[in-house]
């Protein structure tokens, strides 16, 4: 068991990518804190993943935009189980536009909740992990945080700068053992990816499968999707590898869409 009895934050975690890392997290035996804005989908995932192991997950009510609610989510955390070892800051959404139309509001959206959450579930978690003398910080990046796609200028800004921060906090964590790392996923299916696929259809005036096979799996050497379990194997990874050895590093996990 990697993770035993670790206290594992995941935020987004009521769906998707979220809602894996934690299920694989909780299979090596962490207690995992599903932090979301929808609470309910939130408390059902709690439930649903605490079945298999009674006591293993709690939901908090979160939007990482909000300083006082990620303070008062975390304080809840530590009240709860006594520590943070992991934060998985991996909350998301996408909006696709060109950047002509490219609404201000929206930009201004997407990086509060991708650069913001991060910034705001870092700083909250980070004097718990000190005070420990140990943690591990994972964003949640994307092949987006090293490459770019027509449409998504916030999405890719916000993904590149999550490079940048890991790094400050890989720095400024070593000297009190807090690890920092970026997963960088391809295309997994997701409420997230589905909502784009008619979308980007309308926007490139191509068909849904087009959008599918060229524009999402195009470049991967299979032609496959990414998977959750795929992208949560690799959080454990991070998760549970102990020494500085990796720390502001992130890792693709793309088939093969982009290598480096
Ligand atoms: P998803 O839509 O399935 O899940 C996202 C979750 O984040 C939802 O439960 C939603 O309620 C929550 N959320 C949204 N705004 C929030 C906020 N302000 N505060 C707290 N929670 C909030 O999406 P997903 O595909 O699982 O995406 C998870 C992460 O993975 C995102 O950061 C996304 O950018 C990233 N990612 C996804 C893909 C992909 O192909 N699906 C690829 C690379 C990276």
């Amino acid at each position: 068991m990697k993770l035993k009895d670790k206290v594992c934050i995941v935020t987004g975690a009521a769906s998707g990518i979220g809602y894996g890392i934690a299920k694989r997290y909780i299979s090596e035996g962490a207690k995992v804190v599903i932090a979301d804005l929808a609470v309910d989908k939130a408390q059902q995932a709690a439930d649903e993943l605490a079945k298999g192991a009674p006591g293993a997950a709690m939901a908090v009510a979160m939007d990482v935009t909000s300083e006082d609610q990620v303070n008062a989510g975390v304080a809840e955390v530590v009240k709860a189980w006594g520590r943070v070892d992991v934060l998985v800051s991996n909350a998301g959404i996408q909006i696709v536009n060109p950047l002509e139309e490219y609404a201000f509001s929206d930009w201004k959206k997407m990086l509060a909740i991708h650069l913001d959450g991060a910034f705001l579930t870092s700083k909250a978690c980070l004097p718990h992990m000190y005070a420990q003398g140990g943690g591990a910080i994972i964003f949640t990046g994307s092949v987006h945080s090293k490459e770019a796609s027509p449409l998504k200028s916030a999405y890719v800004t916000a993904k590149h700068g999550l490079l940048g921060l890991a790094r400050v906090i890989a720095k400024e964590g070593a000297a009190h053992g807090v690890r920092a790392n970026v997963i960088c996923p391809g295309f997994v299916r997701t409420p997230l990816v589905d909502k784009q696929i008619p979308e980007q259809a309308k926007e490139l005036g191509i068909s849904e499968q087009e959008v599918v096979k060229k524009v999402m799996l195009g470049q991967t050497v299979d032609g496959e999707f990414t998977t959750i379990e795929d992208v949560a194997e690799v959080a454990l990874l991070f998760a549970g590898f102990e020494t500085n050895a990796l720390t502001g590093q992130s890792l693709v996990v793309s088939h093969g869409w982009y290598m480096e």
